[in-house]
């Protein structure tokens, strides 16, 4: 019907106009981050946790914890200056669905800017739970973090993971966090969100598995896999980080599975404007200059 036919077409213009979703898109379109959400409910092995999020952004980094009042008087500037960036999404520098201030920043762009893109990226725990904020706030695109399906090669990634004031380490926190991930994916797809997923490779523990996260991940209709290199810090401190052929290699693998993004440039927090150009760290005479 004429209904379904104009979402399809919907979203197939955001899809378009996603620096991340699209390949083609990257050169043409932007992304702002808004760094909201410090809080997080898990601990990666690969996190260290002062301001970063290795979901959506490298070591270190981002400037400043913004109020979501102060993150849409930001959004009003830069999307006034820069009206190719359509999409505004929250990816930390914690987990956004672990800190309220997500919605409500979520919430107040949506008012201001009916049309924008609003993404959002997590580590999925809280996924199947949020969900109803999700939709009530108009979220489109969606990006989880997983790093396994099988709960034993999950831990070796988490150190500890916190629900529902409960603490589980080992075994138990691989388990929950691989149900709670594919739950949520599977209750995001089904509600029309288009979905990314983020896998963090770390050479001797998921480089042969992440085949079967690919293969999985198909079957729940997840749009595009972006496997990125581990960054190595806090308790991954001394592993060897993959090349970027045998990122490569296990991109080729999982191709026939499911869509690859090549493109990632592991962004901070709090970046804005194209993938790989990020605004946040250029001078202000360079952001004039890419303004006219
Ligand atoms: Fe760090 Fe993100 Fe993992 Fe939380 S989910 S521990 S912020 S990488
Ligand atoms: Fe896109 Fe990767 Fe940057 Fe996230 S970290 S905004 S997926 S380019």
């Amino acid at each position: 019907c004429e209904i379904e036919i104009s979402k399809d077409e919907d979203v197939k213009r955001m899809i378009a106009q996603h620096p991340c979703y699209s390949k083609e898109a990257q050169h043409k379109f932007g992304r702002i981050h808004l760094a909201v959400a410090p809080k997080c409910n898990i601990q990666c092995n690969y996190c260290d946790r002062k301001f970063d999020c290795v979901n959506e952004s490298r070591p270190g980094v981002t400037s400043e914890v913004l109020s979501p009042q102060a993150a849409l008087e930001k959004t009003k500037q830069v999307l006034e200056a820069y009206p190719f960036i359509k999409v505004v999404g929250v990816a930390g520098p914690g987990d956004p669905l672990a800190n309220d201030e997500t919605f409500e920043t979520l919430e107040l762009i949506k008012k201001e800017f009916p049309d924008v893109t609003l993404c959002l990226s997590t580590n999925g725990l809280n996924l199947p739970d949020k969900m109803p904020e999700l939709l009530r706030v108009g979220v489109t695109t969606l990006t989880v973090t997983m790093n396994a399906i099988d709960p034993e090669i999950e831990a070796q990634m988490v150190s500890h993971v916190s629900y529902n004031g409960k603490i589980y380490r080992g075994l138990e926190a691989g388990e929950i966090m691989v149900k709670k991930q594919l739950e949520g994916i599977k209750m995001a797809v089904e509600a029309g969100l288009v979905v990314k997923v983020n896998t963090v490779l770390v050479p001797g523990i998921n480089d042969e598995h992440i085949i079967e996260l690919a293969k999985k991940i198909n079957e729940l209709g997840v749009f595009i896999m972006n496997v990125m290199p581990l960054i190595c810090q806090a308790q991954f401190a001394d592993k060897v980080a993959p090349t970027p052929a045998e990122c490569k290699a296990i991109q080729d693998k999982c191709a026939p599975y499911v869509q690859q993004m090549r493109h990632c440039r592991q962004c901070r927090s709090d970046a804005y404007g194209l993938i790989g150009q990020d605004m946040s760290q250029m001078s202000e005479e360079r952001r004039n200059v890419i303004k006219l």
